[in-house]
């Protein structure tokens, strides 16, 4: 496991700059989504916002992945490949940006129901979302990461969901993925402790059914839940600042999308 890199409140800045242009790239794709839409097209959008404004996309080519965006709908967990699927009426979709710019890496994803989806459904983006609040709120200076994962996990277990163990956040900013590794599972007061300067993406990954999932060997990235029930999936990049938790990207962007998109929306 690789030392974790602390920052200083000037590359903290850089990695909000960072953080930004993901959101707004997710702002331009919320615009976009309705029926019809193909994926694809999802990712073209995402990836000329972001060249257009002099950033780079960060999971292009990162270990071959071969786009912008990962774009996951309903059984898919995460790492979806864009591609010809036309989005429908009923499908969750998970939407997953990160952003380098200046040096500096920012990653953030949001799951979009698809005008009207199955109560359960709602319930699990519900969660999952609550969820990464809830882990936010416990990510301060003095705290550790297994408070983080204990959050997320006793959050979901209790409403009947799973956590995804083979997916988990990281600590983000001069690389995509740096350490540490941030589980969504995990003890209260156990794992390392949380300092000012760590700049960390949680992002719950959490299935309806059970917590299994296995990778599409047609392309080598496709994460689905074995029983084919649905996965959502919220991320934010934050940085533990003054004692607090500091978030670096935001939904702000989306939210405003989603009011004027009558397509979508999340709970
Ligand atoms: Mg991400
Ligand atoms: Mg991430």
């Amino acid at each position: 496991m690789k030392k974790i890199i602390y920052k200083t409140d000037q590359q903290i800045e850089s990695i909000r700059e960072s953080n930004l242009m993901v959101a707004k790239a997710h702002e331009q794709v919320a615009m976009a989504m309705k029926p019809g839409v193909k994926t694809i097209d999802l990712d073209k959008i995402a990836k000329e916002y972001i060249q257009d404004n002099g950033g780079i996309p960060s999971f292009l080519d990162y270990h071959g992945f071969p786009n912008t965006l990962c774009i996951s709908v309903n059984d898919v967990v995460v790492h979806g490949i864009p591609s010809d699927y036309e989005i429908k009426e009923g499908d969750i979709v998970s939407v997953d940006c990160g952003v380098e710019l200046n040096g500096f890496h920012g990653d953030s994803a949001f799951t979009y129901a698809i005008g009207k989806v199955e109560q359960e459904t709602w319930n699990l983006m519900k969660a999952t979302r609550e969820s990464l609040y809830k882990a936010i709120e416990v990510a301060i200076h003095g705290n550790r990461l297994g408070d983080i994962g204990f959050a997320v996990e006793n959050h979901v277990k209790q409403r009947g969901y799973t956590v995804v163990r083979r997916m988990t956040g990281h600590g983000v900013g001069l690389e995509l993925h740096e350490s540490p590794t941030v589980n969504n599972y995990g003890k209260r007061g156990r794992g390392k402790k949380l300092r000012n300067g760590l700049t960390i993406a949680i992002e719950p990954m959490i299935n309806m059914g059970v917590e299994d999932i296995y990778i599409d060997s047609d392309d080598g990235w496709t994460a689905r839940t074995t029983d084919g029930k649905p996965s959502a999936h919220y991320e934010l990049s934050i940085a533990v600042k003054n004692g607090k938790a500091d978030i670096l990207s935001t939904f702000k962007y989306i939210e405003e999308a989603i009011k004027k998109n009558d397509y979508i929306s999340s709970p």
